[in-house]
């Protein structure tokens, strides 16, 4: 997550940086993740191929937080 850009807050022009989604117990930092609603999980490698990372930000100013979803790996 070190590497992740920082965003500019939509609402207040603060500064947004990387935060991590945890559950309530605060054991599991949860990594979310996304796919395509029709996709499937595929015979050969088990996964769904439109899967991607959903990275998290927070807005130093406001506390807005915000979700991006990164684009696919392709291979
Ligand atoms: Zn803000």
């Amino acid at each position: 997550m070190a590497d992740e850009p920082t965003r500019t807050c939509g609402e207040c022009d603060g500064t947004m940086l990387p935060i991590v989604i945890m559950d309530h117990n605060y054991r599991s930092a949860t990594v979310l993740h996304y796919r395509m609603p029709d996709d499937k999980v595929s015979f050969w490698t088990g996964g769904y191929p439109t899967a991607g990372v959903v990275n998290a930000f927070m807005c130093a100013g406001c506390g807005r937080i915000a979700l991006y979803g990164a684009l696919p790996k392709t291979e």
